[in-house]
C-alpha cells in the first residue's frame, strides 16, 4: 500500500516509534529512523519488516531539542529519498514532579522535544507534501493530550499542545491531500513507562508484575497495555485511502482511560 513512499519517524530507535516504523515498512514505505542508542538492532528489525518490498532504511541522529539538527534531518531525508511523504512526530520524554518542584531545565526539554520539534518537522515537511498533493502527518500525542494527571505538568502541557497543532495543521490543509491526525495512547510498556513501573515498585515495595497492575489499575479500565504493534496498525490506517477525509482527530488507544 505504501510502496514508493517515504516515512520519517522521529524517536524510532525504541518503543512506539519503532513499532510504527516497522508497520509502515511492512506496507512498503522506505523509512528514515531517528533517535538515540543502538541503531543497528532497530534498523535490522525495520529492514526485516519491509523485506518483501525491498524497503530501504536510513537513520539520522538529530537531537529533537535542536532546530538546526531537525533542519539537517529534513534535508538528509529529502536527499536520500526525494521527499518525506509520511511524517510521524513521535520522539518524547517524560519527567514526573509536582509543579513547584519541577526543574525548569526539564520543563524546557519536554516542551522542546515533545512539542516544538513537531512544529519544526511539520513546517519543513509541508511544502513538498503540498506540492505532491499527498501527505500524512501523524502526531504521537497521548491520552495526556486529552486529560491530565498530577505530577506531569510539562508532559500534559506539551501533549495538549500537540493536539492543538494537529488540528491547526489539519485545517490549513483541509482541501488538499495532506492530512494531519494525532494518536493518543494510554499505557504502553516501553522504556519510558518501565521507569514509572520501577518507581512504583520502589515506592510501594512491590514486584515488577504487581507494580504494573497498580499502574494500570489507577488509570486504564482494560487492565491491559496498548502495544507498539497496535499503534503501528493505527498509523497504517491513517496512511490508507480510507482515511483520506480523517482530519484533525485525536484518536485514543487507551483501554478506556479517557472514557471515565
Ligand atoms: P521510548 O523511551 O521507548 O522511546 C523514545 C524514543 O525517542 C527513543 O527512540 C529515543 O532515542 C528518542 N528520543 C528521546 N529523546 C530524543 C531527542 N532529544 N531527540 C531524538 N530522539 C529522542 O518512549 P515511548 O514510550 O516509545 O514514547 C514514544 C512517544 O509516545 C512519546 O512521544 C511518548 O510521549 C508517547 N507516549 C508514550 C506512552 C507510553 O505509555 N509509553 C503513552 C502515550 C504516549
Amino acid at each position: 500500500m505504501l510502496n514508493g513512499k517515504t516515512a520519517l519517524v522521529t524517536g524510532s530507535t525504541s518503543g512506539i516509534g519503532l513499532g510504527i516504523a516497522k508497520a509502515l515498512a511492512r506496507q512498503g514505505a522506505n523509512i528514515v529512523l531517528n533517535g538515540f542508542g543502538d541503531v543497528d538492532g532497530p534498523r535490522a528489525e525495520v529492514l526485516a519488516a519491509g523485506q518483501a518490498h525491498g524497503v530501504r532504511v536510513q537513520h539520522h541522529g538529530a537531537d529533537m531539542s535542536r532546530a538546526g539538527d531537525i533542519e539537517d534531518m529534513m534535508k538528509f531525508s529529502a536527499a536520500q529519498f526525494g521527499r518525506v511523504d509520511i511524517l510521524v512526530n513521535n520522539a518524547g520524554i517524560q519527567h514526573v514532579a509536582s509543579v513547584q518542584d519541577f526543574p525548569a531545565e526539564r520543563w524546557d526539554a519536554i516542551i522542546a522535544i515533545n512539542l516544538t520539534s513537531a512544529f519544526h518537522t511539520t513546517r519543513l515537511a509541508l511544502p513538498a507534501m503540498q506540492a505532491a498533493n499527498w501527505g500524512r502527518i501523524i502526531n504521537v500525542a497521548s491520552v495526556h493530550g486529552l486529560v491530565a494527571s498530577a505530577q506531569k505538568s510539562a508532559y500534559v502541557a506539551a501533549k495538549h499542545g500537540i493536539v492543538g497543532l494537529t488540528k491547526v495543521t489539519a485545517l490549513e490543509n483541509a482541501t488538499t491531500g495532506v492530512t494531519c491526525n494525532a494518536i493518543c495512547p494510554g499505557w504502553v510498556l516501553t522504556p519510558l513507562v518501565q521507569k514509572q513501573v520501577d518507581a512504583k515498585a520502589a515506592e510501594h515495595g512491590l514486584s515488577n508484575e504487581d507494580a504494573k497492575k497498580l499502574l494500570l489499575g489507577e488509570k486504564e479500565p482494560s487492565m491491559q497495555f496498548t502495544t507498539p504493534e497496535e499503534l503501528g496498525e493505527l498509523a497504517v490506517f491513517f496512511c490508507s485511502a480510507a482515511a483520506n477525509n480523517v482530519r484533525g482527530v485525536a484518536w485514543n488507544m487507551d483501554g478506556g482511560w479517557a472514557a471515565q
